[in-house]
């Protein structure tokens, strides 16, 4: 299972790769496990200084040299990501990979008093960004032999959870961008999945359980086996899916 996925040695080899969030959590340690298997990958995140010691990480390792994207899903308006796409077809001619991994958790509250402001910003940074983004990227990624896309969903975007409020939306909504995309690309050669990292330990999910002992949850480094999985050509016909990344916790 993709779980269990072991990867073999430069299987991402060749490939160039765009790591949403990569500066800090899952999405550091996927651009570090995506380097580490051969791929060049494109750091893109807000906060240069954590995109900065993630590439002089890859650098020091000798790993294929990255690329740092800075860029606030705030923000960021459609002409941003084509302007992106554009940059990375001439820098690297083509983009084989896509995992769009950052988003904000917000402050969970009750439903009746979820702040408009805050309803706002979560469909901006974590949904309407994965539109726009996804709509950049799909006329270059289909230029690949294959490649990948991944979307980044949650246990409370399939079942909603008292409390996470917009979060839970937001994920609800990632889930439906990424089933429409590999319904309508079923045929094509890219093709497109959701995954949930589960539990993981990173600041968002201290934020959400500010009482757990972080020890107790698996790592990012853990649940990469998923994500190699699904960047690597084993799960090439592999669509329309969304994996969970870690076994449920016994
Ligand atoms: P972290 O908060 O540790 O990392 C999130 C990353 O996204 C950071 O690098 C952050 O940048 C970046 N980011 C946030 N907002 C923006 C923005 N507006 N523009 C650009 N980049 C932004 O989260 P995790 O690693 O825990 O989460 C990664 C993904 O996994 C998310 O989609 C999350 O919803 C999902 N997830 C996580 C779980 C967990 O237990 N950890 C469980 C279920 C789902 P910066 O560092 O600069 O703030």
């Amino acid at each position: 299972t993709a779980q269990n996925y072991q990867a073999t040695d430069n299987c991402l080899q060749g490939k160039t790769i765009l790591v949403t969030g990569a500066g800090d959590g899952i999405g550091r340690q996927a651009a570090l496990s995506y380097a580490q298997y051969g791929a060049t990958v494109i750091l893109l995140g807000r906060t240069v200084a954590k995109l900065e010691s993630v590439y002089d990480e890859i650098v020091a390792l000798e790993y294929s040299e990255p690329a740092i994207v800075p860029l606030d899903l705030k923000g960021a308006s459609a002409q941003n990501y084509h302007d992106m796409a554009a940059t990375i077809e001439n820098q690297f001619g083509a983009l084989d990979g896509a995992l769009l991994n950052a988003a904000m958790l917000g402050v969970l509250s009750p439903f009746a008093q979820i702040e408009e402001s805050l309803f706002d910003e979560m469909m901006q940074v974590n949904v309407k960004s994965q539109f726009l983004l996804a709509q950049a990227l799909l006329p270059l990624m289909s230029k690949s032999e294959h490649s990948s896309l991944i979307f980044t969903s949650s246990s409370v975007g399939r079942t909603a959870r008292a409390y996470w409020g917009a979060y839970s939306i937001s994920k609800f909504a990632v889930e439906g961008i990424s089933q429409l995309i590999s319904d309508e690309y079923e045929q094509s050669t890219l093709r497109c999945n959701c995954i949930n990292p589960g539990a993981t330990r990173t600041k968002m999910r201290a934020g959400a359980y500010p009482a757990e002992d972080p020890q107790s949850l698996r790592t990012a480094l853990d649940i990469m086996p998923s994500y190699l999985y699904l960047m690597a050509d084993d799960s090439i016909g592999v669509n329309g899916q969304s994996l969970d990344a870690q076994p449920p916790k016994s």
